[in-house]
């Protein structure tokens, strides 16, 4: 199987050749970005599902890489892929705002048992799993789902999903439904 990982937002992610952070969070002199975080979990899910002997066409594997939002379902399908996971964190006026959540375009299937498994494997609020076919990203040709991981500006989201143990966990639980 070939999956399409796209972690969300980057370089030229909206204006070309103007770099997208997505959502930013500051707490104690350290600034949060999403495009950062969602990067790093790209690349440990890359790191998974290769080692589960599959291929990975990622949209993105830095920050600087080209890739606006509108041309990344295009280029999965043209790559190949039959499915694609795109990665995010969450944002909100309030910080206490907080929770995962999974979008989905058709398969509501496979976002729901998706949903569940991170929902069992974080411990965070079950916000569901919601159809979303407006989103660019989603009009992928395939099994296509985003996940939002959690609320950027909630310590409590956040600090879930900067420990390294659980971004192992959660690319091994999305890894586990995406390939079954
Ligand atoms: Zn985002």
């Amino acid at each position: 199987m070939k999956i399409a990982i796209d972690p969300g937002h980057g370089m030229s992610n909206k204006q070309p050749g103007v770099y997208d952070p997505g959502a930013m969070h500051r707490e104690n002199g350290f600034s949060y970005q999403e495009a950062d975080i969602a990067l790093r979990y790209g690349l440990s899910l890359r790191d998974v599902i290769r080692a589960r002997g599959h291929q990975v066409f990622m949209t993105r594997d830095d920050a600087t890489d080209h890739m606006p939002v509108g041309k990344r379902a295009a280029a999965a399908k043209a790559a190949g892929c039959q499915t694609l996971v795109s990665l995010h964190l969450n944002d909100a006026e309030v910080d206490t705002a907080h929770g995962l959540e999974v979008l989905y375009r058709d398969d509501k299937v496979l976002a729901e048992k998706l949903q569940a498994r991170l929902v069992q494997v974080t411990g965070l609020r079950d916000r569901g799993a919601k159809p979303r076919p407006d989103l660019a990203v989603l009009k992928f040709a395939g099994l296509a789902v985003l996940v939002e991981l959690g609320f950027i500006a909630n310590d409590g989201d956040r600090n879930t999903l900067l420990d390294p143990a659980m971004r192992e966990k959660i690319c091994e639980a999305i890894a586990d439904i995406v390939l079954s």
